[in-house]
């Protein structure tokens, strides 16, 4: 049963966990480091979603979980049980905070140059412990890069630190690291032991600068300057940040790699990687997907990884992620889909992007990732997707490529595909 949007209240939780209300009832999101859960926590997350909601789990884009549809009379009970399976904040007041991303590989791919898991660790016990940095914005985010081969750089951060070697990281701001020429330029270079303290100094200083309005760094960029910025941060350390990296360009990543089996480590453990179609799993997936390893991480791509495979085991466990129906291969349709929530649960959606993407997924031409969008706000999406199709009407989309104007109006699903079909002929 559909609860209302009004009937809910924002939280009946306030200071730990925040249910927000959508049209299929509470949402609350689990905020994971490195995208990390055990399987004795995915199984909590699976068992709750089941006892206090709908039963439907979502991976976010973030590498975060949402539990679905919570009733109201269950909030309580919901966070309580999450709380004590340590997936909640450590202080009240500071869950919204919690927003460090850093690869699905961190600390597992031996090309990284080094194991940025425990720096996130630190930063993101930084945002809970300081309680004026409890007035970021839900939204206000921080990356962590450690070289990874597999590392989502296409998502703007209002903070970001990439690792240049072991020993030193470069950050810039309301942006990624730069991999082309023309990218805007890192802005400094401090030593691995000194991030924490240069992120407390970027963190005060956006906080002392901020206006009311101005929630996320790019806000605060259009009224001040970097240097102005700089200038300030650079009087709150007590080392100097040195200023000579704008030569520097993050090496590609490769997305391909959240499928398949990896070496993780140095060790004879593999990891195994699937794509959650439509980034929607229910309480049973979840469970299965428990039994299959004793580590989960989500990614940012809405696919999971599973850690801590025996390799003797790894050909068998792909088999069994197929069997649960994730996508093992990047070919497969719902490895280059992705739609937002839609009219099921979010009441701004013109169409079920959830339900019209599973019929697009049966004639997905070969090659090329579609996003279908309920609106034009694109939340499935914070990176560029090379087909976007922005629902107008139930079952109807406009189809955009590269440019602002749309490529064609008003299309049913099955136009749609035929269109697509025919772009993938011509390319
Ligand atoms: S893109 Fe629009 S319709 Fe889809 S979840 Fe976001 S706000 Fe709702």
């Amino acid at each position: 049963m559909q609860a209302s949007t009004q009937a809910l209240r924002p939280s009946a939780c306030p200071g730990l966990m925040r249910i927000v209300p959508a049209r299929d009832g509470g949402l609350c999101r689990i905020r994971l480091a490195c995208g990390e859960l055990s399987a004795a926590q995915a199984r909590v997350v699976a068992q709750a979603s089941d006892t206090f909601g709908s039963g439907l789990i979502d991976v976010t884009n973030r590498a975060n979980l949402q539990i679905r549809g919570v009733r109201e009379d269950s909030q309580e009970a919901l966070v309580s049980r999450l709380v004590d399976a340590g997936l909640g904040p450590i202080t009240p007041d500071s869950d919204d905070q919690r927003n460090v991303m850093s690869s699905p590989l961190a600390g597992l791919d031996p090309h990284a140059l080094l194991d940025v898991a425990p720096l996130v660790s630190t930063l993101i016990d930084q945002l809970q412990r300081d309680a004026r940095l409890h007035q970021l914005s839900p939204k206000f985010a921080l990356m962590v890069d450690g070289g990874e081969r597999l590392a989502m750089l296409d998502h703007p951060h209002d903070v970001w630190l990439s690792a240049i070697s072991a020993e030193r990281f470069v950050f810039g701001l309301a942006g990624g690291p730069p991999r082309f020429e023309n990218d805007a330029p890192a802005l400094a270079a401090v030593e691995t032991g000194h991030v924490p303290a240069l992120v407390d100094a970027l963190l005060n200083t956006f906080l002392d600068l901020a206006q009311p309005w101005q929630t996320r760094m790019r806000d605060l960029l259009t009224t001040c300057s970097i240097e102005e910025i700089l200038g300030l941060v650079q009087e709150k350390l007590g080392f100097a940040l040195d200023r000579d990296v704008k030569n520097w360009r993050r090496p590609a990543s490769d997305a391909r790699l959240r499928f398949g089996v990896h070496r993780q480590g140095t060790g004879s453990d593999v990891c195994v990687g699937a794509q959650v179609p439509l980034g929607r799993l229910d309480a049973a997936m979840l469970s299965a997907l428990a039994d299959l390893a004793p580590r989960l991480r989500m990614t940012p791509w809405q696919s999971v990884m599973l850690l801590d495979v025996p390799s003797s085991s790894a050909l068998v466990v792909v088999e069994q992620l197929a069997a649960l129906g994730l996508a093992t291969h990047p070919g497969e349709p719902f490895a280059r889909l992705i739609a937002c929530t839609g009219s099921q649960g979010c009441a701004k959606s013109f169409a079920d992007t959830k339900a019209d993407a599973q019929l697009l997924a049966r004639s997905m031409p070969p090659a090329g990732d579609v996003h279908l969008s309920g609106c034009a706000r694109s939340c499935a999406a914070a990176h560029r997707v090379e087909t976007t199709l922005i629902a107008v009407a139930p079952g109807r989309y406009d189809l955009y490529g590269d440019a602002p104007d749309a490529l064609a109006r008003h299309l049913t699903i099955e136009q749609a595909a035929r269109w697509l079909a025919r772009s993938s002929l011509d390319a």
